[in-house]
């Protein structure tokens, strides 16, 4: 009888990842096991709007950080949930993506599920007509797909800014089969001037509200959300919860490649060299004699390009300094 339940449960994807320990915290919640979302049966996921959400068990929870990334949040937050072996769901905005493409990598890197949030975030989905549902929604997957740079890397998730749904939205996206993700608890943790204590407390409460379990919604750009996971965490272990993370359907890569412009710059001959306080001096006597030359030349064109961004009056200044510093864009 004990064996049947075990296969029962195993056919069921409920049996305890071995994930669950976690390398050198004894007291992490660690990852409990995953759940496979398919957009053609689940297509409208969270009990704040819809009637359907995740098949979780008692004391599960799974979390999802909407809106970034935005440095040094997002890796504060990435941080955390490596220490205590968590894995959870972002869902990115375009425009983010686009502006930090590493960060992009590491999230995908860390073992956390990607969906879109999204090109630019505006807060009026609900009024919008298709063509410029369209725009938002393939922009945002666009520059995520960019960002990480293996179409297969995009889970096939989305969530409408504010949670501004529209029939119209949601026929849109169903055509594309990409599941909708609205919440079931969320933390009030984009209100102005809250705390991470306050963070934590209605998390817990509204977990514990709704037959203790659901999907969480927070948002890794902002310090208070930064700052309040850890305790959360360590909440929801001390209560006996576990965290379950939502992967799509499918095979997807299971480690991206460093973008080739971060390996250029982590070799010290990028861009971002320019950045740097140090002077330059110091910079060109530290190298080794064959890129001296380089070097010396490198920070003439830093010279120059400084000068000449002084005398804005003249128009060919502009020109000039717009073509140097887009290599920093
Ligand atoms: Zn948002």
């Amino acid at each position: 009888m004990r064996c049947l339940a075990i296969v029962l449960l195993s056919l069921a994807g409920v049996l305890p990842a071995a994930a669950e320990t976690c390398p050198g915290n004894p007291d992490a919640i660690g990852t409990s096991r995953t759940i496979t979302v398919d957009p053609a049966e689940l297509p409208r996921i969270g009990t704040i709007q819809y009637r359907r959400t995740l098949p979780l068990n008692d004391h599960e929870v799974v979390i999802t950080f909407d809106d970034g990334p935005l440095p040094p949040y997002t890796n504060r937050v990435l941080d955390t949930l490596a220490a205590h072996c968590v894995k959870v769901t972002y869902f990115l905005v375009g425009q983010m993506a686009r502006a930090y493409p590493d960060t992009v990598r590491r999230i995908y890197n860390d073992g956390h599920i990607i969906g879109t949030h999204s090109l630019s975030h505006p807060f009026t989905f609900h009024t919008m007509g298709e063509a410029q549902i369209a725009r938002e929604v393939t922009g945002g997957i666009a520059r995520v797909k960019a960002a990480l740079g293996h179409p297969k890397a995009v889970a096939p998730f989305f969530r409408i800014p504010g949670l501004a749904r529209s029939g119209t939205v949601e026929s849109y996206l169903a055509d594309r089969s990409l599941a909708v993700w609205s919440a079931d608890e969320v933390a009030d943790d984009w209100h102005r001037g809250i705390t991470a204590k306050d963070i934590v407390r209605l998390a817990l409460k509204r977990i514990e509200a709704h037959d203790h379990r659901g999907v969480l919604l927070l948002h890794d750009i902002h310090p208070a959300t930064a700052l309040a996971l850890p305790t959360l965490l360590k909440e929801l272990k001390e209560r006996g919860y576990k965290i379950v993370q939502a992967v799509p359907p499918g095979v997807r890569p299971k480690v991206l490649p460093e973008r080739p412009e971060t390996m250029v710059a982590r070799a010290g001959q990028g861009w971002p060299r320019l950045l740097e306080t140090k002077p330059v001096t110091q910079e060109i006597a530290a190298k080794p004699a064959k890129h001296r030359k380089h070097a010396a030349r490198k920070d003439r064109d830093e010279r120059l390009a400084e000068k000449l961004a002084k005398k804005k009056s003249k128009p060919q200044t502009a020109e000039v300094e717009r073509g140097f510093f887009s290599f920093l864009q």
